[in-house]
């Protein structure tokens, strides 16, 4: 209930002026978010990787129906990537691009746009020898998003996607895209969805997740494990070793500001570790999805509001 109420606000105009009004807000905030400039992240790259952690950079942004806004969003990766570039950080850094923050939604041509915006932000990748991930929003989007994975692999074949656990339909994605070179990142799902399409209980999650991760352990593409879930990484590991899979070719992901010490334990027992930096303005949907996830988060939040 607490969940689906928390989702629905991700979405309101009216509760974003309330939380963004808010002076304190932003200090709360900064548990999940790197900073607001490009230079914030870079700065956090270089922490994570001091302790053998990596990097996916998200420029904060979703759901814009503007062509410029979707333009700007670009610039900003090319901005970052040249960045990471030159301060030595971008051999095996990633970005993380939702195809909604870069044209998916415009009214015409919605699709194309963002492919083009896509097509840039991977020349801009491949120019520094970082790779892109595109991230996945609710069901709606989901056929759209892995039609322009499709095209965008077709000349970069190192361009990731996420995959959603919850979604009924995925492990028949999972199959389809284990094949040679294939990064899958693979998590749980974070949108409210409706019955007819996703799983709606923890446990039923849970099992999905787990026979997908079967699927993509024993394929032959690149797994990415996106879960802070103790069982979950556990069982991950174990298919791995299964599977012959060596720290080369599978990887760890979680977030950025969640579960700290236990990302700093998988990548000192030589795990590939990956960190998701969210950064930017557009803080919004992503901070309310975060509090979405865990009671315990909201409590923080509230404790922090209440303390300033
Ligand atoms: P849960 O079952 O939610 O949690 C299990 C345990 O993990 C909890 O008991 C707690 O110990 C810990 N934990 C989980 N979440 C938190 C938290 N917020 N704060 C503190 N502890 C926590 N979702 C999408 O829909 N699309 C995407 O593109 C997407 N990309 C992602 C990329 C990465 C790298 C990661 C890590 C997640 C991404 N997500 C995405 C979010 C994901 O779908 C889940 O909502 C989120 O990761 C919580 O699920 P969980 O697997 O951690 O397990």
């Amino acid at each position: 209930m607490l969940r689906a109420s928390l989702l629905a606000a991700a979405r309101s105009r009216r509760m974003r002026s309330l939380v963004e009004a808010v002076p304190a807000t932003r200090s709360v905030v900064r548990r999940f978010v790197a900073g607001a400039e490009t230079a914030d992240a870079v700065r956090v790259a270089r922490e994570l990787a001091a302790d053998g952690r990596r990097i996916t950079l998200d420029h904060l942004g979703e759901d814009t129906t503007d062509a410029a806004q979707a333009s700007a969003t670009v610039r900003a990766y090319e901005t970052l990537l040249n960045a990471l570039g030159a301060e030595g950080l971008a051999t095996g850094a990633d970005v993380s691009v939702k195809l909604s923050a870069v044209g998916q939604f415009l009214p015409s041509n919605g699709e194309d746009v963002a492919l083009e915006n896509a097509r840039k932000i991977c020349a801009a990748a491949d120019a520094v020898g970082a790779t892109v991930t595109l991230d996945m929003e609710d069901h709606t989007t989901t056929d759209s998003t892995l039609g322009i994975l499709r095209e965008l692999r077709a000349e970069y074949p190192w361009v990731g996607a996420v995959l959603q656990a919850y979604l009924r339909r995925t492990e028949q994605d999972c199959r389809e895209l284990s094949g040679p070179g294939s990064r899958v990142r693979l998590c749980k799902g974070a949108y409210a969805e409706p019955e007819e399409v996703a799983y709606q209980g923890k446990s039923e999650v849970d099992k999905s997740y787990v026979r997908c991760l079967r699927i993509l352990m024993a394929g032959k593409g690149y797994p990415m494990v996106a879960s802070h879930d103790p069982r979950m990484i556990a069982i991950a590991a174990k298919l791995a070793a299964d599977a012959g899979r060596t720290a080369e070719d599978h990887e760890f992901q979680m977030l950025y500001g969640i579960r700290p010490e236990e990302q700093r334990r998988l990548a000192g027992e030589g795990n590939t570790m990956r960190v998701y930096v969210p950064y930017g303005d557009e803080w919004y949907g992503y901070f309310m999805r975060r509090l979405a996830e865990r009671p315990a988060n909201l409590t923080f939040f509230l404790r922090g509001l209440a303390t300033k």
